[in-house]
């Protein structure tokens, strides 16, 4: 039996990565605007802004005078942080500076990350163990290279980033993780993966999970697909059994394009 169909429960969750764009000064606008556009849906949004615009997205997430945790309103996302609590590392960002601002997610492990600065599985691991120390939620990313792809190992690239990702936690650690397939080919370029295609490496990505930490793990923990989502494709991929919601770059900065896909 299909690994998801047996538990259908995960509720989606679709989170904007905004990168190194949009403005401080442009952050209040454009939160106030998407929450009003998102309320009511019954998916977890949340928004990845940089790392000085946090504070003003999560003064705007919760004009509201309700709670972030509150279903239907935004939750507050950082792109990265360092994996010591403190310490003498100039221009870094530590989780407590962003549990201290009420931010609940962190995206740890982006393909860019790995890419421009270094970030290896080791680092991934070290930075999953301390955020979820400090009560942050990581949104983990794995993902294959076009060269990995055409050489037919994109499953075990997955195999080995998800068990080396998720080293040394213990299972109810593992429950509140978010994973993100985003095979790196498809991030920016405007091509996705089919809905097929990624639901089948998502299920792989599952099926560690499973073989690590039990079923039971597997069936609860939330995979989502990155890679060129928009308005057009995300009702497709995200009604695949295994895909739990996705991960947003370009599409998340236009209000009305990232409001359609969270009602997808
Ligand atoms: C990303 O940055 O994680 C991403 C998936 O970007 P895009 O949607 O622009 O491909």
């Amino acid at each position: 039996m299909h690994a998801s169909m047996t538990n259908n429960t995960r509720k989606k969750i679709v989170a904007g990565n905004w990168k190194m764009n949009v403005l401080p000064s442009q952050v209040t606008e454009f939160v106030t605007e998407l929450r009003n556009r998102i309320s009511g849906t019954d998916v977890d949004v949340v928004i990845c802004p940089p790392f000085v615009c946090l504070p003003a997205a999560v003064a705007a997430a919760q004009n509201s005078g309700l709670s972030t945790q509150d279903s239907g309103l935004i939750k507050v996302g950082a792109q990265n942080m360092h994996w010591e609590g403190t310490g003498a590392f100039t221009g870094e960002v530590s989780p407590n500076m962003l549990t201290d601002l009420k931010i609940e997610y962190v995206i740890i492990g982006h393909s860019e990350r790995r890419q421009y600065f270094s970030e290896t599985d080791e680092t991934v691991n070290k930075k999953i163990h301390t955020a979820l120390m400090y009560g942050l939620k990581p949104i983990v990313c794995v993902g294959e290279t076009l060269e990995q792809r055409e050489q037919g190992i994109t499953y075990e690239m997955l195999r080995m980033q998800t068990r080396l990702a998720l080293q040394g936690l213990e299972d109810e650690q593992v429950r509140s993780i978010i994973l993100a397939y985003e095979p790196i080919w498809a991030i920016g370029t405007g091509k996705t993966a089919t809905p097929e295609d990624a639901n089948n490496a998502i299920a792989a990505i599952r099926g560690v999970v499973g073989e690590v930490y039990g079923q039971d793990v597997a069936q609860q923990i939330r995979i989502q697909y990155g890679g060129s989502v928009n308005a057009g494709n995300a009702k497709e991929l995200f009604g695949m059994p295994d895909i739990d919601g996705g991960l947003v770059g370009g599409a998340s900065l236009k209000a009305d394009e990232f409001e359609k896909i969270v009602r997808y």
